[in-house]
């Protein structure tokens, strides 16, 4: 891009380079710090088509943006939802379109999605005892995602990253493993830091809350954790261990504050423009989309626009109410 070139930068002089666009509300499971058991998802009408978020790719990359997530909700469970990555793969200036899943569908996409351009899937696995999976996921099967990952792992891809969201009483002594796990299949692996994004009825979220220090702590116990100032254009912390590819990254919303250097926004299943993810700073895109259906010049001023009201940043406080309403799956992970 020329200096010239119209780019999306805020009030505060950060450049939104990453977006990720939630491609669905649904999914195939119901994890407890994500969903309520029982969810009402969105009527169809109201979701963007697969074509709105592929324009939307395209507006986003013509204004500097280098790097796509597809996320959701479970981005493989929408139908056709492979014609979205055929469109968005080749676009120019994209660098890296990256997936993440709870990688259930992987042992039917993985190859798929690699022709596709994808380069980097993030998969999430928060516990290894088959027991303890369905719990957490409330209806998942662990060996449906092991299949899952080990399709990704044939694939391909440059690299694979595990999310793991670590809540106390839950997996909070599984951090070794999953740590294990990664390090003999050489993958990376982010531990996460619950968020109080909608109202989930499952557990206390000050109660379940185990910081990423406590988790560093515990691996500490085992492994030596080598700090790093290694990143991957998101908001984790990495640590390597001595002689190993494997990367472990901790997102600590909570621990420390990552929104100076934030340079991403997301777009919700229906088309809202989220600037942040812990406030509600939006933008209708789906009323821009369908009232210029031609102009794509229409849609990148509004995209332009918002930039104005991206917050500085966020302040999540677990014992706040009212929390923010919006659920993880309609915000896009
Ligand atoms: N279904 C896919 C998956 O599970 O990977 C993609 C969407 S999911 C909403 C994206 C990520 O958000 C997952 O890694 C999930 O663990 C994480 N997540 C969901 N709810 C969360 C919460 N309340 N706090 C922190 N992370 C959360
Ligand atoms: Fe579904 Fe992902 Fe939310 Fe779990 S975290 S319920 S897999 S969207």
């Amino acid at each position: 891009m020329t200096d010239h070139a119209p780019a999306l930068i805020d009030r505060f002089g950060r450049q939104v380079t990453y977006v990720r666009l939630s491609v669905t509300d649904r999914c195939d499971l119901r994890c407890v710090y994500c969903m309520a058991e029982e969810m009402t998802f969105l009527p169809r009408a109201q979701v963007l088509t697969l074509e709105e978020i592929a324009r939307l790719g395209r507006c986003f990359t013509e204004l500097g943006v280098t790097k796509l997530r597809v996320t959701g909700g479970e981005p493989l469970v929408r139908r056709d939802v492979m014609t979205l990555f055929a469109a968005l793969g080749p676009l120019p200036g994209l660098k890296d379109l990256t997936l993440t899943t709870n990688a259930t569908q992987l042992p039917r996409f993985a190859r798929q999605l690699k022709a596709a351009g994808v380069t980097r899937v993030n998969i999430s696995l928060d516990s290894l005892r088959p027991e303890r999976f369905r719990a957490i996921t409330r209806k998942g099967d662990l060996a449906q995602v092991l299949a899952g990952i080990d399709a990704a792992r044939a694939a391909g891809f440059e690299r694979i990253k595990l999310n793991s969201v670590i809540l106390q009483h839950r997996n909070h002594d599984e951090v070794t493993d999953l740590v294990d796990f990664a390090l003999e299949r050489g993958l990376d692996i982010t531990f996460i830091e619950e968020m109080p994004l909608g109202r989930i009825g499952a557990h206390d979220r000050a109660e379940a809350f185990y910081p990423s220090e406590r988790i560093r702590a515990d691996l500490g116990q085992r492994f030596e954790l080598i700090p790093t100032t290694e990143h991957t254009g998101g908001p984790a912390r990495y640590w390597r261990l001595a002689g190993a590819a494997t990367r472990i990254g901790f997102i600590s919303p909570h621990s420390h504050n990552f929104c100076s250097s934030c340079n991403r926004v997301r777009v919700t299943a229906e088309g809202r423009l989220l600037l942040c993810l812990g406030q509600e700073h939006s933008v209708d895109l789906r009323r821009v989309l369908r009232a210029n259906p031609l102009d794509d010049a229409a849609v990148k001023r509004a995209l332009i626009k918002a930039m104005a009201i991206k917050p500085e940043g966020h302040d999540f406080d677990l014992a706040a109410k009212p929390v923010i309403f919006r659920h993880m799956n309609t915000t896009g992970g």
